[in-house]
């Protein structure tokens, strides 16, 4: 995250990043993805926005310095599990049992990916996301940045904030849309379960060229490679597995070879397509196809020791990229009729 790149109306993209310590949580991005598991409101109120009467009270006295705390205008609570909180502005039960069928679902996918049930990285305290969603953008635009003292000016954040210390809690801080639902939801409940079972150390530890506010990483960046292909793709992957008709059109066209993608950035050799999508294909034929690999790397990043992930990446140098390639070609023809396979990606 550059903080927060605009590449359309609709898409606001914010890569993870972390806030300072004076200021709390890490912030991870938002691709452009709907959680479809939200999408069945029907409640008009959902869609009420920022025009009733109480709303534009508490609109008033933010204005005049007294900003309605977070459990005002987020009265509702939600227990999901152990390791997911729901607290709310206007989510019906029906759409807080949807959200939490979903990410359990995405819970136990990513833990039998990784065989990582209850084997968190050391030092990490964050034993549950606490999402939080404002019913409308307007009312995210308006309250998020006092209560997260974060930017406002996109599509939600992550905040995973300083994980080493007991008693800090992570945050998703987004907002329901014209129908009810919250966009990418299962992108960043993956990010929390990344940063939990995959990433020693908090969001400024892990290896990216995002130093700009509100995270204030240290600059300059670490050289490349990266671990922003890794954080971002295979929260993708995780997320929506092998159902991504925008990457798989893609994998059609041989823009990037793999060894180029481990150096994907926030700041540099960056893009939507490129971070995203690019990002998850790489994800995809790492774990898919190059496993040992994988668990080799993650040896590594578990126990924070990024130096020896970048000697490794370097090490493989360009010796998987024909592969690779052949392996997006196959991919490609085993679609039948990719083009026009239902997706659940918002635009
Ligand atoms: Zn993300």
């Amino acid at each position: 995250m550059t903080r927060v790149r605009f590449f359309n109306n609709d898409r606001r993209l914010l890569p993870s990043r972390r806030l300072p310590k004076s200021m709390l949580p890490k912030v991870l991005t938002m691709s452009a993805l709907l959680v479809s598991g939200l999408l069945a409101s029907t409640n008009s109120a959902l869609a009420s926005g920022f025009n009733d009467a109480a709303t534009l009270e508490k609109v008033a006295a933010a204005k005049a310095g007294t900003v309605a705390a977070v459990d005002q205008i987020l009265p509702r609570q939600h227990r999901c599990s152990d390791s997911l909180m729901l607290r709310s502005a206007a989510l019906s039960p029906a759409q807080e049992q949807a959200a939490c069928a979903q990410l359990a679902a995405i819970e136990q996918r990513f833990h039998q990916l990784f065989q990582s049930a209850g084997k968190a990285v050391k030092h990490d305290h964050n034993r549950m996301l606490r999402a939080n969603i404002y019913k409308s953008k307007q009312q995210y635009t308006e309250f998020a940045g006092e209560h997260f003292q974060m930017p406002t000016d996109n599509g939600g954040m992550y905040l995973e904030g300083l994980p080493d210390q007991p008693g800090n809690q992570a945050e998703f801080v987004a907002y329901q849309r014209e129908q009810g639902q919250v966009w990418n939801l299962s992108h960043e409940f993956v990010h929390y379960l990344d940063g939990r079972f995959n990433l020693y150390g908090d969001f400024c530890a892990n290896l990216h060229d995002s130093h700009s506010p509100p995270e204030n990483c240290p600059t300059p960046a670490p050289d490349t490679p990266y671990l922003v292909w890794w954080t971002e793709g295979m929260a993708e992957y995780v997320a929506h597995g092998s159902d991504n008709p925008e990457a798989l059109k893609l994998a059609a066209m041989p823009q990037f070879q793999l060894s180029e993608l481990f150096h994907t950035g926030y700041e540099h050799n960056n893009g939507s397509d490129r971070i995203y999508r690019w990002g998850y294909l790489a994800a995809r034929y790492l774990l898919e196809q190059q496993r040992p690999k994988v668990d080799e790397m993650l040896k590594l990043v578990r126990a924070g020791d990024y130096p020896r992930y970048q000697a490794l990446v370097r090490s493989w140098g360009t010796s998987m990229d024909q592969d690779f390639s052949q392996w997006r070609q196959q991919l490609v023809a085993s679609q039948p009729a990719a083009s026009s396979t239902a997706t659940n990606t918002a635009k």
